[in-house]
């Protein structure tokens, strides 16, 4: 499940609120040491591809000091007048920076741990005020440089006015080319520039995870692993399919946060984001499977904020050489071209997230019979169609143990997958093998075939299951020379 932007459900009736709690909380930095003693209850380790987080379970808020330490590189973690309850030998510290964990009594009755590092950090932690699920938490996150996928945000603005203007420029050189005989040389160069026919990026986003375990079922089912499981076999599905490629947004029991799921995706250059949750509700009753889109009210503050973004980066940049090619565009188009983009992904969310909806409840009973709209944070990419599918119930306890077999994962992935593509057959995105499929079809009439840049022809010869030489003999062609726009007879075979 998610946060709703508004408390409640659509249906106003209270939702579980535990999830993205997490993100408010984190402005509560260390609170300063209490005058009993802290106990460390507990401690918990991630290994993320680009961190590691340390999470103590405290029995109340403890001040901290952390420091690196080199030659060799560890990491020290001081806690005043604090006792550790808990055994740091069953930490798994496979696939983390961490080498091996000390504990120690520092000036009588304090706690220090030393982590040996395997490699480089940059250390950070913060307190964490007690919620539904955790007590007082101290949290070390143990960042590696240069790999953290956090990067300045490309501005979508910038980008497509990019595309225009190289658009623009394509348009006048064929215009020129256009206006005479063409000559070999034109020919040629449309020759070399083969369709890139390249896969349609499905970005992946398994919700929550790490210390963040989402929803949880009555016999203890987490919504982080289940919805993990579901996430691989859609991966599978998709990479198992011609002209698809799956990106995952996280692949292990990590936390990556809402913002960083999006620019994971921006990076990934996905064409379509699919957030996988789990349902909740206070009752046992609820059961089925929801679908959700950006609501327009979220669309409309997300324009704003990109826009106040970018323009404050453009003051930035300007200041200091003054040549940004964004500076003398005009504030209003800038609007304008970013609603337009906003209303278009928004659009196809919405029609991406019907072909879902149906292909779901072909498999499980739906919740809701249309989709659904709020202002989660994940979906909010100006330029990337997002949905974010409640695969079920975690909290109704057929539904808790339907999403822990892997059939109905499976079928849950497979309903998801079929929807988004009818969508993205009827709409491919160009330059993608569907788009060149689509168009081959369309250029083949009756038993005629229109040649497209890039085609060969033994490649139009093997599509048509015609033998190369019968092709050539058919259109009394002697050598391999075709032109583009040409038509050619494609002979029974
Ligand atoms: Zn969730």
């Amino acid at each position: 499940m998610v946060r709703r932007l508004r408390q409640g459900s659509p249906g106003g009736k209270p939702r579980l609120g535990h999830a993205g709690s997490l993100l408010i909380l984190c402005c509560c930095f260390v609170i300063a040491g209490p005058l009993s003693a802290a106990q460390v209850e507990n401690m918990r380790l991630w290994a993320a591809p680009d961190h590691s987080r340390l999470v103590f379970d405290l029995s109340s808020p403890a001040q901290a000091n952390v420091f690196t330490l080199d030659n060799p590189s560890r990491l020290v973690i001081d806690l005043d007048a604090s006792q550790l309850r808990s055994d740091s030998d069953k930490l798994n510290l496979q696939g983390s920076a961490i080498e091996a964990v000390r504990t120690g009594v520092r000036n009588g009755n304090g706690l220090r741990i030393v982590l040996d590092l395997k490699r480089e950090v940059e250390p950070e932690h913060f307190s964490l005020a007690p919620n539904e699920q955790y007590g007082h938490r101290l949290v070390v996150d143990l960042t590696y440089p240069g790999e953290s996928a956090v990067e300045d945000p490309i501005d979508p603005i910038e980008a497509m006015i990019r595309e225009q203007e190289i658009a623009a420029q394509r348009a006048q050189a064929e215009a020129k080319l256009g206006g005479k005989p063409q000559s070999p040389a034109a020919e040629a160069v449309k020759k070399a520039q083969p369709h890139p026919k390249r896969d349609i990026i499905i970005a992946i986003d398994a919700g929550h995870g790490g210390e963040d375990p989402g929803a949880h079922g009555p016999h203890g089912t987490r919504e982080k692993d289940v919805v993990l499981d579901i996430a691989r076999q859609l991966q599978q599905i998709v990479n198992r399919t011609e002209g698809f490629k799956a990106v995952m947004i996280r692949d292990g029991d990590y936390y990556v946060g809402l913002r960083q799921r999006t620019r994971i995706a921006r990076e990934q250059k996905a064409d379509f984001f699919v957030s996988i949750h789990a349902d909740a509700f206070t009752s046992a009753r609820p059961n089925g499977s929801s679908v959700f889109a950006l609501s327009q009210g979220g669309a409309s503050s997300e324009t704003a904020k990109w826009l106040a973004d970018s323009e404050n980066r453009a003051d930035l940049i300007g200041g200091v050489d003054g040549n940004l090619s964004l500076q003398d565009k005009d504030e209003v188009l800038r609007g304008v071209l970013l609603d337009l983009t906003m209303t278009a992904t928004l659009n196809d969310s919405l029609a991406i997230g019907g072909q879902v909806l149906d292909r779901l409840g072909r498999v499980n009973r739906l919740h809701k019979s249309r989709v659904e709209q709020a202002g989660f944070v994940v979906l909010k990419s100006p330029d990337i169609p997002s949905l974010l599918v409640e695969t079920g119930f975690i909290s109704n306890p057929t539904e808790e143990q339907q999403l822990k077999s892997a059939s109905h994962q499976r079928d849950l992935a497979q309903a998801i997958f079929s929807g988004m593509r009818a969508h993205f057959q009827q709409n491919p995105p160009p330059a993608s093998l569907l788009a060149w499929q689509r168009d081959n079809s369309r250029n083949t009439a009756g038993n005629e075939y229109r040649i497209q840049p890039g085609d060969t022809l033994s490649e139009i010869a093997s599509r048509h299951r015609v033998p190369l030489a019968m092709l050539k003999q058919a259109n009394e062609l002697n050598g391999d020379a075709i032109r583009v726009g040409q038509v050619l007879r494609i002979p029974n075979s």
